[in-house]
């Protein structure tokens, strides 16, 4: 009796699941058209590398990934897709940066974007001013191949080895976004394959709906297989410098007065402006500076709690004189720190931490992250309230925090990609690492800051936003949600795209 009861167990068992699995994938991949089965892959390996990502918070098993060798391959997926009477959510994966299952889909199809670079199919075209460039392309190899005809792109992540198309999707920012905009502002043109499969090319003047649409769009209205990147002559050097405060209105007044180009001419005027936090808290990164500076570092930080960093880039094929770039500035005295460093070896500075944390361990692990758009009028505020408030009483190490101001003006406010209501506005990113037993003390943190941030109306905007009802994401956009809506039904009107942004579905 009993081995008859356990079998009617299990038999009870199997259909259970066969009936959620069928309830959950009303379609089959034997469906689709021959061409395209081949490209389908349901590996478990294959799936679980798609079902997480740089983040490793968010965890979604897509149905498959599918591996495309051309664009038409793409096309023909989606067009599968839409033409099923319930269609399969479809997510671009680049690199898989995001943090949040922006790249995911449950039970869906993720196109791993990498795949189109297998065939030597030469995806990235330098010309005399563009470079022609692969949505799965990777800004490291943008930059290696504009090199070598000495031109570079002009506006840059933090961060080289993240795709073009995921950046694009975002907007793309770092200390020269105040010189040239975010990357979605040097884009000259983009072949797009729509929510409806159609291959179509882009630009301000043809097709700007969806050009527009899609620079910062978050991967709702297409899959983007090819940008024109604006170029422009490439340096040789850089002068790197760091500047201490113990100051917030010393250090905010310096960075706005360096990003306004006022009464400093072009010769002196720097190519990049950030700034970042160094709080007691361990670990106190100071592996930018001399040992023997380390000490007195040391007991600034200690006496002041929070010392604000300044870092200013000035390129140079002849060495300047750092006495004038820093002419009128009111850090520490004293407390002025320098490295003379090649060109690339400054734009890809961030891959050398990720090559010591990942041999530490400590790269593959959760990544609680959350990134600002503060306006200049609240970002005192903001440091009263958020960093000397919260991250500084709560004493959960902030890992690595970052603020600098940036202007509005560089932005195209046709496109998709949101910033608050002012000219002058502050990135402000809080890039934690930590431990899974210690990641909802920084889930928590986060939330109370953005509960702070709305309590006192600080007019702030996420980046690479992380929403949760539909009213968030309305507020996130604000006086741009309606247009949104309307790209949105002209471009994917079955939503099948990017539901990992969770804007749609
Ligand atoms: P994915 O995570 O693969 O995708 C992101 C979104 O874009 C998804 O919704 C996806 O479906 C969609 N998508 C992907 N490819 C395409 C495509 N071809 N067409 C349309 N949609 C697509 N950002 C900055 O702006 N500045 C920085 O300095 C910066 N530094 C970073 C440093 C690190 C270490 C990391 C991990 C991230 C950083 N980011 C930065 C964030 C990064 O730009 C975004 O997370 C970006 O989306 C990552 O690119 P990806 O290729 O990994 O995108």
């Amino acid at each position: 009796t009993s081995y008859f009861l356990l079998s009617k167990t299990f038999i009870i068992l199997l259909c259970l699941i066969h009936t959620i699995e069928s309830q959950s994938q009303p379609w089959s991949p034997l469906d689709a058209p021959k061409e395209l089965l081949q490209m389908l892959i349901r590996d478990p390996f294959t799936l679980s590398l798609a079902s997480t990502d740089f983040g490793h918070i968010i965890h979604q098993t897509p149905f498959a990934v599918f591996a495309p060798s051309s664009i038409q391959d793409i096309s023909k997926l989606i067009k599968f897709s839409n033409s099923l009477p319930i269609p399969f959510t479809i997510a671009a994966r680049g690199r898989g940066h995001s943090v949040n299952g922006q790249s995911m889909t449950n039970d869906g199809v993720v196109v791993n974007m990498t795949e189109l670079n297998n065939n030597n199919n030469n995806r990235i075209v330098v010309f005399d001013d563009y470079v022609d460039v692969g949505g799965e392309q990777i800004w490291i190899d943008v930059l290696h191949a504009s090199l070598e005809k000495g031109l570079t792109p002009l506006s840059w992540t933090d961060y080289l080895y993240l795709s073009v198309g995921g950046t694009l999707s975002n907007a793309g920012i770092s200390g020269q976004t105040f010189r040239f905009g975010p990357q979605i502002s040097n884009v000259h043109e983009l072949d797009v394959v729509t929510g409806e499969g159609d291959l179509v090319t882009c630009s301000t003047k043809k097709n700007s709906e969806l050009f527009y649409a899609v620079l910062g769009g978050l991967g709702q209205f297409g899959i983007i297989t090819r940008a024109r990147i604006a170029l422009g002559p490439a340096p040789q050097k850089v002068k790197w410098l760091h500047l201490l405060y113990n100051n917030f209105s010393a250090f905010s007044e310096d960075q706005e007065h360096l990003i306004s180009f006022n009464g400093i001419n072009e010769s002196n005027a720097p190519n990049y402006v950030e700034g970042m936090l160094l709080l007691n808290q361990p670990p106190l990164d100071l592996s930018f500076y001399p040992e023997t500076d380390r000490p007195r570092i040391t007991s600034l930080v200690t006496q002041y709690d929070i010392i604000y960093i300044i870092e200013l880039i000035k390129y140079y094929d002849i060495n300047p004189e750092i006495e004038t770039l820093v002419e009128g500035l009111n850090f520490v005295p004293t407390y002025i720190f320098e490295k003379d460093v090649l060109y690339e070896e400054f734009l890809n500075r961030v891959h050398s931490d990720e090559v010591t944390l990942r041999q530490q361990g400590l790269w593959d692990i959760p990544h609680p992250w959350l990134n600002m758009f503060v306006p200049k009028s609240r970002i005192a505020d903001f440091d009263e309230g958020v960093f000397k408030g919260i991250i500084l009483k709560q004493n959960i190490t902030a890992g690595l925090a970052i603020v600098y101001p940036t202007n509005k003006s560089k932005w195209d406010d046709n496109m998709s990609a949101v910033t608050p209501n002012e000219e002058i506005f502050y990135v402000v990113s809080l890039l934690r690492t930590t431990g899974f037993d210690k990641l909802e003390e920084f889930q928590i943190q986060n939330q109370q800051i953005l509960q702070f941030c709305k309590d006192v109306g600080i007019g702030m905007k996420q980046y690479l936003p992380q929403m949760k009802t539909h009213e968030e994401w309305v507020e996130q956009f604000g006086h741009k949600w309606e247009v949104f809506e309307k790209r949105k039904a002209q471009f994917d009107p079955n939503k099948i795209l990017s539901p990992g942004q969770g804007i749609f579905n």
